[in-house]
């Protein structure tokens, strides 16, 4: 699956992506995304694909069709809660930290262990963990790319043996962006995040 994400992008670029039948959007802030929502068609699905806090999750937990961006058990918790005021269950996605830089956030593999025995997440019924995210580090090297996709693969693999072997909604694996998703691709990605390859380079 493709999500074209869409941050500081106008509408306007989005409703043309839109209707030559593009469907599935992401977004990484929650106030651009909250504001561009209302004014675009209802069927969009709609990606939160960056950091969340946990106070924000109030404003796209009425709409929001996945998120892809859990990095802590409190965060998995807030949404459970306001998924459970609108009366719905959230897929999202838990993010593993799979780059070097200190700054992309995420589990290590043994924390992500400690999360899924946990008593606590099991007890979050209003949420449903589709499979794992990842961001690989910034760099020209593509070797580097692709062995921490590939370990983000094997995280899965090893994941979905011990904790979702009989579940088959556990089965997407977000990696890829606009300079790494052929390799994404081939390292076993079943959604690739991309802005830049659709709309053109973003201006700040
Ligand atoms: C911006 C962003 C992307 C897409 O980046 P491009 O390089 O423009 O394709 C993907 N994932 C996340 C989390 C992002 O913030």
């Amino acid at each position: 699956m493709i999500i074209a994400v869409s941050k500081r992008k106008p509408v306007d670029d989005i409703m043309v992506a839109y209707e030559a039948g593009h469907r599935v959007f992401g977004e990484n802030r929650v106030q651009e995304l909250v504001e561009k929502q209302p004014l675009l068609p209802g069927d969009i699905q709609w990606h939160m694909i960056g950091h969340l806090q946990t106070n924000k999750v109030k404003y796209i937990a009425g709409f929001v069709d996945m998120i892809h961006s859990v990095d802590s058990l409190k965060l998995a918790r807030a949404i459970d809660q306001e998924a459970h005021k609108n009366d719905r269950v959230i897929p999202v996605l838990l993010q593993v930290h799979i780059a070097e830089e200190e700054s992309k956030f995420g589990f290590s593999e043994s924390a992500l262990n400690s999360l899924l025995i946990s008593k606590e997440l099991s007890f979050l019924q209003n949420i449903r963990i589709d499979g794992l995210m990842g961001m690989a580090t910034f760099t020209e090297d593509m070797k580097k790319v692709r062995s921490e996709f590939r370990y983000l693969r094997e995280v899965f693999s090893r994941v979905k043996n011990a904790y979702f072997a009989g579940s088959d909604n556990f089965r997407q694996i977000s990696m890829g962006m606009s300079g790494d998703y052929a390799i994404a691709i081939e390292e076993g990605s079943t959604m690739i995040r991309v802005g830049t390859v659709i709309f053109g380079a973003r201006t700040y």
